[in-house]
């Protein structure tokens, strides 16, 4: 159970084995964490959320150098709040044994499903909502009865150190543990055999993820990014359109999994609507220099690499609208302002690669045939957005293409609907949570048949003869 590697202080390694070997031991000594305790873990982190709500807005605002307190208690602890409480209250049903029908051949027999914890599982969570990536996986791990492990990520150190006082706290550390470390504590973290793995990052290393917990035969779960188109049918008003794609587009400065990475409209209309987005983005965020709304990115380095995305576009010759930004005036280096650059050439890495910040490419399509056919040369996106006024026409869309989610005329809010699975689809992920399929990714769906002391199955056993034969009939064969 050593994890082999790494460049990681070996004391880093020691204290991950002693903690896995820890909540493994703490397993076998409850293996079935009742309800009503599980609902008090959750509660226990509704309460200290809101307790410490103000805290957390802090500690994400430290690590980007600016987040809005706004967005964050939207978008980490009001999130974290509603999924804790929409667990609780839907925990009894979600765990409660499913009963199944048997076949006649079967009768007198029971048949059901146990939904049993899966063990002691880890949650590798990356930087863009940090509190919410952590706690939301948690949340569902804890409802379905696991010991969890949480590596946070070295890009938000100072929510990682939150998380880590504050989960120390509420619990035990062989029942939830904060691991803190970079990518080799991370890689040392990812070859633990666990009961299960959830991943969320980019698609890069979570294919490193699944290579490691591939080796233990740990199940994962991968919640990774890639290009989320946003498409506007020829029937929908472009201005309404800018006022929702801007929106989605610029939240916490475009580092949103589910972000509209690119927008799709009627070719011809593609620099009318750039400067709608443009006017969108100067009315909710104006003087982003100065604006405590507008959030900052999360390191120098992704600063670096979307400015030379921005300039390789600029230089290709494509048209860039930028908001009005004056970088001394701001006092802060990682604001990177409101981008859009028309009809970019896709051979430029800001069509190549996921963008992940406030830079939205606009390009012209001929028609939603068109534009599907473009999204199906891609790999499948994490979301996919439609806006049309006819719900026939967005259905039939969404019937052209494939992606982990979707949203008709507004991106991102598939995601706060508690009951519907959140995921992705091929290079955008595998597996899925938020609600009962949080609940199902960290429970073990065991099958169960109960025989009478004397079951008909005896009579059908060798030396087969007339009862065999009619069994075989009953079966149909
Ligand atoms: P990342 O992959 O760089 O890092 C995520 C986590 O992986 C961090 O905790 C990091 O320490 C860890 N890590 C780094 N190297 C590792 C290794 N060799 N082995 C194991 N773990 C390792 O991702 P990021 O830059 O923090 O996040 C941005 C990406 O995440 C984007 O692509 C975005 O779309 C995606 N994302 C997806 C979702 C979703 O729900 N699908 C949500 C948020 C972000």
């Amino acid at each position: 159970m050593t994890a082999e590697l790494a460049e990681a202080p070996s004391s880093d390694i020691d204290r991950l084995n002693r903690v896995f070997s820890d909540q493994k031991d703490a397993f076998e000594a409850e293996r079935h964490r009742p309800i009503d305790q599980r609902k008090a873990d959750l509660k226990k982190i509704e309460d200290m959320v809101k307790a410490r709500a103000e805290d957390f807005a802090k500690a994400i605002d430290a690590d980007f150098s600016r987040r809005s307190h706004s967005e964050t208690a939207v978008a980490e602890t009001g999130f974290t709040i509603a999924t804790a409480k929409h667990t609780r209250q839907h925990l009894t049903q979600w765990a409660t044994t499913k009963r199944k029908p048997v076949p006649m051949t079967l009768v007198p027999g029971k048949a059901y499903v146990r939904r049993e914890p899966k063990g002691v599982v880890g949650i590798i969570a990356p930087w863009n909502y940090p509190m919410q990536l952590a706690l939301a996986p948690l949340v569902a791990a804890l409802g379905a009865g696991c010991r969890v492990m949480i590596k946070p990520s070295e890009f938000t150190p100072r929510t990682g150190e939150l998380l880590l006082e504050t989960l120390s706290g509420l619990f035990s550390e062989d029942h939830v543990a904060v691991i803190e470390g970079g990518p080799d504590v991370a890689a040392a973290f990812s070859s633990l055999p666990f009961d299960h793995l959830f991943y969320t990052g980019s698609t890069h290393v979570g294919r490193i993820v699944a290579k490691a917990a591939a080796e233990n035969l740990t199940p994962v779960t991968l919640e990774l990014g890639g290009k989320s188109p946003t498409v506007v049918a020829p029937d929908f008003n472009l201005d309404e359109a800018a006022k929702t794609i801007a929106w989605g587009k610029f939240l916490n400065a475009g580092q949103t999994c589910v972000a509209p990475d690119y927008a799709m409209v009627p070719r011809g209309s593609e620099a009318s609507f750039g400067e709608a987005i443009m006017r969108e983005a100067n009315r909710m965020w104006p003087n982003v220099a100065e604006n405590d709304d507008y959030t900052a990115i999360v390191s120098e380095r992704h600063h670096t690499r979307l400015g030379e995305m921005v300039e390789e576009a600029r230089n290709s010759g494509a048209t860039v609208l930028q908001a009005d930004f004056d970088a001394t005036r701001a006092g802060n280096t990682r604001l990177f302002p409101p981008t859009v650059v028309i009809n970019p050439s896709p051979d430029l890495q800001l069509m190549r690669e996921e963008i992940f910040g406030p830079v939205l490419p606009v390009l012209g399509h001929d028609g939603l045939t068109q534009a599907a056919k473009h999204i199906n040369q891609g790999e499948r996106p994490l979301a996919l957005y439609i806006h049309s006024k006819s719900p026939t026409t967005a259905r039939s869309f969404l019937a052209k293409t494939l992606s982990g989610g979707a949203a008709v005329n507004v991106p991102m809010l598939h995601l706060s609907v508690e009951d519907l699975p959140f995921g992705g689809v091929g290079h955008s992920g595998q597996g899925a949570y938020h609600g009962e399929y949080g609940f199902l990714t960290f429970t073990h769906e065991r099958a169960v048949f109960e025989a009478p002391v004397w079951h008909p199955s005896r009579l059908i056993q060798p030396p087969y003869g007339k009862m065999f034969e009619f069994f075989k009939k009953l079966q149909g064969g």
